[in-house]
């Protein structure tokens, strides 16, 4: 596995390389990660992670500031997924000038994370972009974990014509159902266990989605969350899984997502359920 920290080294070691399967994350890694190498190696006769932590998708500094960082034990982890090449790029590599492009991030990126954190999703589709090009790969790998992402990101490389095959993998959860995040390493025991109640949360309204409308789902999910005061819920909704707008029908005969933010202990986590 080679490390490398140069667009241009990187760009000359891929050149001739005809399936690339690619992994960008912001390190921290975990089983998630892990389970889209994995895949990659499956799937490509060559594998690139990128371990970036973008500043540009980050609209509160002290949240980038916080982002655990470890790279390391990352790189340990990667050697034993079957990743050939890692890109740990300073920000001066990625974007040697800011990228001043406007994307059009409707119908799917403009809701729910789009609306709750003004600008991350250009971030994302920026950097996005910059490591397509950088990397060339054939195809990416996403975790639905981050199930709006990964809507945005299959967008915009077929709306713009990136020729990337985007594809989506289920989300890694812990043992009490906890979806695995770096984020969760800034939670203590108690956070921990308080965390868990999110997927219980999705499930619960999930089990009783026939014949429920989403206004009275979300209504379940909120009522579900209420009793632990130490969650601070910042949207509870149930979606068209495509458009991620209110479903029609409404009343479980087609597929339904279920989709979440909440605070707990100062950190913020998303998961969602389909339904
Ligand atoms: P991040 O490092 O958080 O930016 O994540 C990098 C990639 O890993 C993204 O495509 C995430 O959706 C994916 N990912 C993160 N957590 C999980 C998880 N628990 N299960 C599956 N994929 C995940």
């Amino acid at each position: 596995m080679r490390v490398i920290q140069s667009t241009e080294e990187l760009r000359e070691a891929l050149s001739d390389q005809e399936s690339i399967g690619f992994v960008p994350t912001m390190g921290a890694l975990h089983q998630g990660h892990l389970d889209l190498v994995r895949r990659a190696a499956e799937e490509n006769r060559v594998v690139v992670a990128s371990i970036f932590v973008n500043p540009t998708q980050f609209n509160q500094t002290e949240d980038f500031d916080n982002y655990p960082r470890q790279v390391d034990r990352d790189l340990e982890l990667l050697r034993n997924v079957g990743c050939d090449f890692v890109f740990v790029p300073e920000v001066r590599e990625v974007f040697p000038e800011p990228d001043r492009q406007q994307y059009d991030l409707s119908p799917v990126g403009d809701v729910l994370e789009g609306e709750e954190r003004p600008g991350h999703f250009q971030g994302v589709a920026s950097v996005v972009k910059r490591l397509f090009e950088i990397v060339g790969p054939h195809r990416a790998y996403f975790g639905l974990k981050d199930y709006q992402q990964y809507l945005l990101i299959k967008h915009l490389s077929e709306s713009l014509d990136w020729g990337v095959e985007v594809i989506g993998l289920p989300t890694v959860r812990e043992p009490d159902g906890l979806a695995r995040s770096s984020r969760n390493q800034r939670l203590d025991k108690e956070g921990l266990r308080i965390a868990s109640k999110l997927y219980a949360s999705l499930q619960y309204i999930r089990d009783r989605s026939a014949g429920h409308s989403s206004e009275q789902l979300e209504k379940m999910g909120r009522a579900y969350l209420g009793a632990f005061p130490s969650i601070r819920l910042e949207y509870l909704k149930v979606v068209d899984p495509l458009t991620l707008r209110k479903p029609s029908p409404d009343d479980g005969s087609q597929p339904r997502r279920a989709l979440l933010a909440a605070w707990i202990s100062g950190v913020r986590l998303i998961d969602n359920i389909e339904i």
